[in-house]
């Protein structure tokens, strides 16, 4: 039976690993240091904004964050937080750098079995050397023929990833826990895409869910159901 793609790329945090828990308890303790200034709503806001409008020049991961945790904390106490305030930011952006990575229950099963039949590529954003590290510490490394580190991912990323790796768009599968960044520019590429939610979610990740009307695409609960979903693909092609 033809298998129907050739090449499955997996997302990484949130998809294979939990990571946006980190981000939400670094938050949080973020929220206390500011809480004599503002309330832990307008502290969300204004650091939500800096996070969006530093993505252009920071990209995204935890170097990026911390920048923009210092430049609202700066912002919000305006200019009053201290030498000692900045260095604790940046010791919680240390200890999210060096937390264990903690696969999500079932992946690691799920991750070899598809890899028995199929070339898996790791394809996620974020700095290189954070990814890099995280999935040497996963302990899954093996598991995949390439591995992507892109900064952005879009339709353009996506097609140059399918003209590197010399597969069809038709061919490709993209899994993954953001609708968009994982699925909408996917399709857009011509390919195919499995969502799979992760319980929270980036505030800047979240698509309304009219984006995706008349789209072709699956939503599983859990990434160990994409092997069954794919013999029902290998079957109707
Ligand atoms: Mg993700």
């Amino acid at each position: 039976m033809l298998a129907p793609f050739d090449l499955i790329a997996l997302d990484a945090d949130d998809t294979l690993w939990h990571n946006e828990p980190k981000f939400y308890a670094t938050q949080e303790q973020f929220r206390a240091l500011l809480t004599g200034y503002h309330t832990p709503a307008w502290i969300d806001e204004r650091l939500h904004e800096t996070e969006k409008r530093n993505l252009a020049h920071f990209g995204y991961g935890v170097k990026g964050f911390v920048l923009s945790m210092i430049e609202t904390a700066v912002e919000l106490t305006e200019g009053r937080v201290s030498g000692q305030e900045v260095k604790q930011i940046i010791d919680l952006g240390r200890s999210m750098l060096t937390a264990p990575v903690e696969l999500i229950d079932g992946v690691r099963e799920a991750v070899e079995q598809l890899s028995r039949d199929y070339q898996l590529a790791l394809l996620t954003k974020g700095d290189l050397f954070d990814q890099e590290t995280k999935l040497a510490r996963s302990g899954l490394g093996e598991l995949f023929s390439h591995v992507e580190i892109v900064s952005e991912k879009n339709a353009v990323t996506y097609l140059a990833v399918m003209k590197r790796r010399g597969v069809e768009p038709s061919r490709f599968l993209m899994v993954g826990n953001s609708l968009r960044s994982d699925v909408l520019p996917v399709l857009e590429a011509g390919g195919a895409a499995v969502h799979v939610p992760y319980p929270l979610t980036w505030a800047h990740e979240e698509v309304p869910e009219d984006a995706l009307a008349g789209k072709h695409f699956a939503r599983l609960q859990h990434i160990r159901e994409l092997s069954e979903w794919l013999g029902t693909q290998a079957a109707s092609r």
